[in-house]
């Protein structure tokens, strides 16, 4: 019989963590639970040790750590390990027992433990496309040194994944490819009157037409700064350049991403929107397996809409492509203002147009500088976060 999958998954609590535990259930005799984290979400997690019954366990705090204890006391499971702070996120990741890790923290958190699990020579499952955009080149150098296998669980880049040849060396020119074609949905105000996105709540903001997801992602969707930090992700992920990408809109969500080639053929990954086809496959990774998603029925397909984005519209992917082409720490400060941003909205704080003009104003007000390893890049990531913030509390 196989030796099982020993997992880790960094944000378990999250929408991607229940997803990927939903997955791992049907497979039982493939995976065990390693690890299980969580920020702040106890209950929910001491559910979930239950269920999956890992070693260990990392919560955010003291005092979490201590509320997760007399649960998993009373729950009679005080054998599980528990585990608080940021270094033990890095510990369970590079842990010898652990062979892959999802990288499901959202934001700027989840890098230093994105960033042990493939030091450590891991198969990364990432889903923390913040962590790519903020190190890009360290991240990718790391892999690299290491050996660690990276597979992307972003929907958008999974699919690309899947649509490039086996053998894709990651050296841009070869293998015949013309572009790479990123699909987003355009979220729920693609056909709102620009003039009155000032009136827009977060509740409506968060309300995706397609996907499920956490709170700060589905912002991201609405203002389209998703997709630009998707076409960063795709930059180092698959080493192509920014005039490479294209972003196309398409309302649907079926067809996931596509890479076209020279020859005139496109290849197209699709199926019904939900994570856990992703996730299986980068779980599964080369072999497929089940996932509980239906597979999609052509028949009730209303038709697939694409069209161009328009950067009046969404200010947020023009400035993520100029952020990508100006390089060195541009991506930084852009993830790193858009994640305060993005908070003070959901804390009604500011309006949801607001949301590019401190990003936009943040990028201007710090001069990029060359990111050549850890320390820079999160002294760029504190500084970001301050400016961004005395504009917001100004
Ligand atoms: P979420 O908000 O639902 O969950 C976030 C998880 O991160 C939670 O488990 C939370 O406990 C943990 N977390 C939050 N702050 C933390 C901190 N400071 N320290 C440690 N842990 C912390 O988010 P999500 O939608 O699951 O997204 C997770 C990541 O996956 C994001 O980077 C997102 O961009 C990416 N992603 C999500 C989807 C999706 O469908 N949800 C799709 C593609 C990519
Ligand atoms: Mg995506």
């Amino acid at each position: 019989m196989q030796k099982k999958q020993q997992l880790c998954i960094l944000g378990a609590t999250g929408s991607i963590g229940v997803s990927t535990l939903d997955v791992v259930a049907r497979h039982p005799d493939r995976y065990g639970v390693f690890a299980l984290t969580a920020h702040s979400q106890v209950k929910k997690l001491a559910e979930q040790c239950a269920l999956f019954l890992p070693k260990v366990a990392v919560v955010g705090t003291a005092k979490a750590a201590n509320e997760l204890a007399a649960l998993l006391k009373e729950m009679q499971l005080s054998h599980i390990d528990i585990l608080f702070g940021p270094e033990a996120l890095c510990q369970v990741a590079s842990a010898n027992e652990c062979d892959s890790v999802m990288a499901a923290i959202v934001g700027a958190a989840g890098l230093p433990a994105s960033l042990a699990a493939a030091r450590a020579g891991k198969k990364v499952l990432l889903a923390n496309k913040e962590a790519l955009v903020m190190s890009g080149q360290i991240f990718i150098d790391t892999i690299r040194e290491s050996g660690a296998a990276i597979l992307p669980i972003d929907s958008e880049h999974n699919a690309i994944f899947q649509c490039l040849p086996d053998h894709y060396n990651r050296v841009p020119g070869q293998h015949g490819i013309h572009k790479i074609l990123l699909t987003a949905s355009g979220g729920p105000f693609l056909h709102r009157d620009v003039a009155t996105l000032d009136d827009v709540t977060p509740e409506q903001a968060i309300a995706h037409p397609n996907w499920v997801m956490g709170r700060k992602i589905s912002v991201d969707s609405a203002t389209m700064m998703n997709k630009g930090l998707e076409v960063i992700e795709a930059h180092w992920l698959f080493a192509a350049p920014a005039d490479q990408i294209e972003v196309l809109i398409h309302p649907q969500s079926v067809v996931h991403s596509m890479v076209s080639y020279v020859d005139g053929s496109v290849m197209a990954q699709m199926g019904n929107p939900d994570m856990r086809t992703p996730i299986a496959y980068g779980l599964a990774y080369p072999e497929r397996m089940d996932s509980g998603v239906a597979p999609l029925d052509f028949l009730k397909l209303k038709g697939l809409h694409f069209e161009a984005p328009d950067f009046q519209r969404f200010p947020c992917l023009k400035l993520a492509y100029d952020a990508l082409r100006a390089g060195k720490s541009a991506a930084t400060i852009l993830n790193a203002s858009n994640e305060v941003a993005v908070q003070a909205f959901l804390d009604k704080r500011i309006g949801f147009r607001m949301i590019n003009q401190i990003i936009q104003r943040t990028l201007e007000k710090m001069p990029a500088v060359h990111t050549l390893d850890l320390e820079t890049i999160l002294a760029c990531d504190v500084e970001a976060r301050s400016i961004a913030e005395a504009m917001i509390s100004s």
